[in-house]
C-alpha cells in the first residue's frame, strides 16, 4: 500500500485515519462522524447509498481515484441503522472524540481524533427506536465440542441485550434446527469451522443473520474464567451446572457483548439453563405450518400470537410470544399458569384492575439495560421509578391471591427496595426530556442546591428585562431589547434610525458596537458581559448538577438490577395471566383439564385465528369435538382419519386440535366447551405443500422428509397432525405411501394423530386398526351445488365435490361438463376393482408386535358366501350386487 501511495498520489490525513479504522473493522459499515454527519466511503458507501436509496456523491480522490461517498445526518441516524441492520448489515460507529479546536491546536494538519465507540448489530441493540417493542431481541451463540467417537454435544446460549435475559441449553445436530427455531435468533454466533461445515448449511440458511466468529471465540480454556469474571464471581456453580459446549456458547455471548458494546456492561442476568425436555417440541416446519407466532407471511396479525395476544405492557408480549413458543411439558408446571388464569377470571375485579396498573407499567427492563449500558436517558429513569411503583402496589392488591404462581409475583414485586422508587418518582418531573444533556429532567424541590442554582439562573433573567428598561429609559429608544445568541451572547439590539443616539454620549461609553445588520444594530455593554458570564455559570451550574444526581440515581438502579429485573419479570407475566384470563372471558375460553395419559377429548373445540377472523360473517364458526384418547386398556392414542371435500374445513379441524394443545401447555385456557388433555412430549404437522425451490426440492420432496420425520420421530406422547400427504405424486403412489404411513403411525408411533386425505380408499382401513376412526366433514347438496357445513361428524366421505368446488371456483362450464363425464367413466371402472384385496391380504407391518387379530365370527359367513359365488357366471351388474352383499357381512 505504501508503493501505491507513493506512485499514485497523496492520502489526506483523514482518509489515511479512516482506512486505519475501517481496516480494524472489515465486517461491518463504517459511519465515520464528520461534523454533523455520519459519512460512508469507497465499498461502504456503495452499498449504503443502494440500501438506503441515498445519493452517491464524491469527496476529493484516494490513491488518485475517485472516492465514492455518501451520508446521513447525525440526528437522524437511527433511523437509517434501523434500516441497515434490517436488511441484516453490521455498523460501526466511530465518532469524533475531540474538539476539532483542539486538533487545530496540535497543528495545523492534524486530524481530530476519532474511534469506533459502538458496534450495532442485530442481536445486540438496545435503543427503542432500534427495537420492536412486542418482540424479544435475541442474540445466540452455538456451541459444539467432541463428546465420543464421532459424536458432538451442541450447546447453545442465548440472551436478549435489551433485556438482560441470558439461557443456556443443551442441543443436538438432529434437534438443532428446531431449537433455533423455537428460540427465534436476531443474530447468531458461531465459529468459522462450524459455519462451512456442509451438513449444516441447510440449519444456518433458515437464519436471520450469521456472523461467523474465529475458532479461538470458542476455545472451551477460558470459557468459565470468562463468564465468572463477567458475573463478578469467584466460580459458577452457584448458577447451576451446564455442559462444556454450553460454557463455550455463554463465553461466547459475554465476549461478543463486551466486544459490540466497546466494554460497556449491559446488565445480563447470570445465565439459567433450561432442563432438557421441560418443553413441548415443535419442530421448524410445523412452527411455520401452524402460524404460532407470526403467519407464513412474517407477520403477527394472523397468527396465534395475534388472536390470543392481550396483553398491556410490551414486557408481557414479549412473554407470552416466548410461552407459545415454548409450551411446558411438566404438569404440574403446566397446572400452576391455569390455577393462576383461572383465579384472574373468577376475580373479574381484581384482574380489571390489575390490568388497569399494568397498563401503567413501563419496559422496565429495557430502560434498565440502557441504564447499565451508559446509554439511559432520564425517561429511563423515570420508567424504573414508576414501573416499580405500579409493582409495589401490585404487590399488595395480590398479596390474598392464593395461586403459586401469582403470590409468587408479588414476593418478587414486594422485594424491591421502596425507597429507590420513592426517590425515582420524586426526583423526576411528570414529562422529561428524552436527552439528559438538555437538562431540566430533575424536580424542583429535590435538590437544595439545584434549587438555588436554578433561582440565581432565572433571576438572572429577571435582571436582564430589568436592564433592558434602564436602557430603554436612558437612551429613549423605545423598541430597544436585550436579545440572546450564541456568538455575541446578550446584546443590545435597536433599530438602524436609532443606532446613532447610542453612539453619541453620554452613552458612547456603555454601548460598544458590535454588528450592523440589514434593518438593526447591535451593541454590548459592560454589564451585560457580567450578567451574561452570571447566568453562563448558573445555568451550567444547574446542568452539571443535574448530570451529577443522574449520574447517583443511574448508579443506584444498576446496582439494584437483579431486583428490578426479578419485579420486572414477575409485571410481565402477570401481564400474561391477566391478557390469558381476558381472554379466556371474552372469547369463552375453558380450563383444560390436564393428564399424564394418552387424553385428547375435546367437546365443542374451535379454531381461535378462524374464529375471530369469521365473528361477523354469518353462521359464525362451527365448533367441532375431537377424540383421540385411548381407549380403556389401548397402549396407544386414536387415529381419526378425515375425509371431506375440499374447503369443507379439514384443515381448520386439524390444526385447530393442534392449537388447543399448544395454548393449554403454554398455560392457557382453550377455545371448546370442554378438554381433557393428556400431556404431549412432541407436536408434529404436515399441513399443505409448498414447493421449496430456494433448495432444489420439490414440494413432493418437501412432503416426503418432513413425513419421514414424523414417522422416525413420533412417539407415543406425541400429537402428529398429517394433512394431505401423497398428494405430490401420481395418485397411486400417493395413496400407497398415505396407506403405508397411516399404519405406520397406529401400529409403530401408537400416537394420537389426526390425519386427513382425499384418499377415500384409506377409509376402509378401519376395519382393520383397531385405534383408527373414521371422521368426515359435513357437506349438503341443494340444487346442485355443495353447501358446506363444517361439522365433523363420525363416518366417511361418500363422494369429493371436487367438480362441485371448481364451479364454484368459476371454471368455465364446458370443463365442468367434461370433468363430469370423466369422473363417471372413472368411477365404474374403480368400482370395478375395490381396494378391498389390500385390507384383506396385504400384511401389516413385519415390525408390529401384536399377533393377527383372531378370525371373527363373520368371517365365516364370509368364507360361507364367498364360496358360494361363481365368478363365470355372473353378470357385471350381479357382481357389483355380490361385492355390496359380502361388504355387508363384514
Ligand atoms: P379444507 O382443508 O377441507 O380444504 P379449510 O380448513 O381450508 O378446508 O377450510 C376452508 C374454509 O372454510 C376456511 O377458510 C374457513 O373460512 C371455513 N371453515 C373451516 N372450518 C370452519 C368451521 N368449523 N366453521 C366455520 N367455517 C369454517
Amino acid at each position: 500500500a505504501s508503493a501505491a501511495r507513493r506512485e499514485d498520489g497523496h492520502v489526506t490525513p483523514v482518509m489515511a485515519q479512516f482506512v486505519e479504522i475501517k481496516a480494524a473493522n472489515p465486517d461491518c459499515l463504517l459511519f465515520y462522524r464528520m461534523g454533523d454527519f455520519y459519512e460512508l466511503f469507497f465499498e461502504d458507501a456503495e452499498q449504503a447509498s443502494q440500501a438506503l436509496g441515498i445519493v452517491l456523491t464524491k469527496r476529493g480522490k484516494h490513491l488518485g481515484a475517485d472516492i465514492p461517498m455518501c451520508g446521513v445526518p447525525v440526528s437522524r441516524a437511527e433511523e437509517y441503522l434501523h434500516k441497515l441492520i434490517a436488511l441484516g448489515f453490521r455498523v460501526a460507529v466511530c465518532e469524533q472524540l475531540e474538539d476539532p479546536a483542539e486538533a487545530r491546536k496540535r497543528g495545523s494538519k492534524s486530524v481530530v481524533r476519532r474511534d469506533v465507540t459502538r458496534l450495532v448489530t442485530p442481536g445486540t441493540l438496545t435503543e427503542d427506536a432500534l427495537l420492536d417493542a412486542r418482540r424479544e431481541n435475541v442474540l445466540l451463540a452455538v456451541a459444539r465440542v467432541r463428546a465420543g467417537e464421532d459424536a458432538f454435544a451442541y450447546g447453545l446460549a442465548f440472551a436478549d441485550v435489551s433485556t438482560g435475559t441470558f439461557r443456556v441449553c443443551a442441543s443436538s445436530a438432529a434437534a438443532l434446527a428446531a431449537d433455533l427455531a423455537r428460540i427465534d435468533p436476531a443474530e447468531v454466533l458461531l465459529s468459522d469451522a462450524l459455519f462451512e461445515e456442509a451438513d449444516l448449511r441447510p440449519v444456518w440458511d433458515e437464519l436471520p443473520a450469521i456472523t461467523p466468529l474465529p475458532r479461538q471465540s470458542f476455545e472451551g480454556a477460558g470459557a468459565e474464567h470468562r463468564l465468572a469474571q463477567y458475573f463478578g464471581v469467584a466460580t459458577l456453580d452457584g448458577f447451576g451446572s451446564f455442559g462444556r459446549a454450553e460454557l463455550i456458547a455463554a463465553a461466547a455471548i459475554v465476549a461478543y457483548v463486551e466486544r459490540t458494546q466497546l466494554g460497556a456492561r449491559p446488565a445480563l442476568a447470570p445465565p439459567v439453563r433450561d432442563a432438557d425436555d421441560a418443553t413441548l417440541r415443535i419442530d421448524a416446519g410445523t412452527r411455520i405450518n401452524l402460524e404460532l407466532v407470526r403467519t407464513t407471511t412474517g407477520e403477527r396479525r394472523g397468527s396465534l400470537l395475534g388472536a390470543v395476544d392481550r396483553t398491556v405492557t410490551s414486557a408481557g408480549a414479549r412473554l407470552l410470544a416466548r410461552r407459545l413458543a415454548e409450551p411446558l411439558t411438566d404438569l404440574s408446571a403446566i397446572r400452576g399458569r391455569h390455577d393462576a388464569v383461572g383465579h384472574l377470571v373468577e376475580e373479574g375485579a381484581l384482574a380489571a384492575a390489575l390490568r388497569r396498573r399494568l397498563a401503567a407499567v413501563p419496559d422496565l427492563a429495557r430502560a434498565l439495560s440502557r441504564l447499565s449500558l451508559g446509554r439511559g436517558g432520564p425517561r429511563d429513569l423515570l420508567a424504573i421509578g414508576q414501573g416499580l411503583e405500579e409493582g409495589l402496589a401490585l404487590a399488595d392488591a395480590l398479596r390474598a391471591a392464593p395461586p403459586a404462581d401469582l403470590a409468587r409475583c408479588a414476593a418478587a414485586l414486594a422485594r424491591c427496595e421502596p425507597g429507590l422508587a420513592r426517590d425515582l418518582r420524586a426526583a423526576l418531573v411528570e414529562a422529561p426530556p428524552h436527552l439528559r444533556r438538555d437538562g431540566g429532567f430533575i424536580a424542583p424541590g429535590y435538590d437544595a442546591d439545584l434549587d438555588a442554582t436554578r433561582a440565581l439562573r432565572d433571576e438572572s433573567r429577571r435582571v436582564v428585562a430589568e436592564l433592558e428598561r434602564t436602557y430603554v429609559e436612558a437612551t429613549g429608544v423605545r423598541t430597544l431589547k436585550i436579545r440572546h445568541n450564541a456568538v455575541l451572547g446578550y446584546f443590545v439590539e435597536v433599530t438602524a434610525q436609532n443606532a446613532d443616539r447610542l453612539r453619541e454620549p453620554p452613552h458612547l461609553a456603555t454601548f460598544t458596537h458590535r454588528q450592523t445588520l440589514a434593518g438593526a444594530v447591535r451593541f454590548t455593554s459592560p454589564e451585560l458581559a457580567a450578567l451574561e458570564s452570571r447566568i453562563a455559570s448558573a445555568g451550567e451550574r444547574a446542568l452539571a448538577l443535574e448530570q451529577a444526581i443522574f449520574d447517583r440515581l443511574a448508579e443506584r438502579v444498576v446496582a439494584a438490577a437483579d431486583a428490578i429485573r426479578t419485579a420486572a419479570e414477575a409485571l410481565a407475566e402477570l401481564d400474561v395471566h391477566a391478557g390469558l384470563a381476558r381472554l379466556a372471558v371474552d372469547e369463552r375460553h375453558v380450563r383444560p383439564t390436564m393428564t399424564a395419559a394418552l387424553d385428547f377429548a375435546i367437546e365443542g373445540g374451535r379454531h381461535p385465528v378462524v374464529e375471530q377472523a369469521l365473528a361477523k360473517a354469518k353462521g359464525g364458526f362451527v365448533p367441532n369435538d375431537c377424540d383421540l384418547s385411548a381407549p380403556e386398556g389401548a397402549e396407544g392414542g386414536q387415529i381419526w382419519l378425515v375425509t371431506g371435500p375440499n374447503m369443507a374445513g379439514k384443515s381448520t379441524f386439524l390444526r385447530q386440535n393442534a392449537l388447543i394443545a399448544v395454548l393449554a401447555q403454554a398455560g392457557a385456557f382453550v377455545p371448546a366447551r370442554s378438554a381433557r388433555l393428556g400431556v404431549v412430549d412432541r407436536l408434529f404437522s404436515r399441513v399443505g405443500a409448498a414447493d421449496d425451490l430456494a433448495r432444489g426440492r420439490s414440494t413432493f420432496m418437501v412432503e416426503m422428509v418432513e413425513t419421514a420425520a414424523i414417522l422416525n420421530q413420533a412417539t407415543r406422547r406425541s400429537l402428529v397432525i398429517l394433512d394431505e400427504i401423497g398428494r405430490g405424486t401420481a395418485t397411486f403412489d400417493g395413496m400407497s405411501i398415505a396407506w403405508a404411513s397411516l399404519e405406520h403411525l397406529h401400529e409403530i408411533n401408537r400416537c394420537r394423530a389426526l390425519f386427513a386425505t382425499h384418499f377415500h380408499e384409506l377409509t376402509a382401513l378401519s376395519q382393520r386398526c383397531a385405534r383408527l376412526a373414521n371422521a368426515t366433514v359435513k357437506v349438503a347438496e341443494w340444487q346442485g351445488d355443495v353447501v358446506f357445513l363444517h361439522e365433523v361428524v363420525p363416518g366417511a366421505a361418500d363422494r369429493s365435490y371436487g367438480i362441485q368446488v371448481a364451479r364454484l371456483a368459476g371454471l368455465p362450464p364446458a370443463v365442468i361438463a367434461r370433468a363430469k363425464a370423466v369422473l363417471a367413466e372413472l368411477e365404474a371402472a374403480e368400482r370395478a376393482a375395490p381396494a378391498q384385496r389390500l385390507i384383506d391380504e396385504l400384511p401389516l407391518f413385519a415390525a408390529a408386535r401384536r399377533p393377527p387379530p383372531e378370525a371373527a365370527p363373520a368371517d365365516d359367513a364370509l368364507a360361507a358366501a364367498l364360496d358360494a359365488i361363481d365368478p363365470d357366471a355372473l353378470t357385471p351388474r350381479a357382481a357389483l350386487e355380490a361385492i355390496y352383499a359380502l361388504k355387508a357381512l363384514r
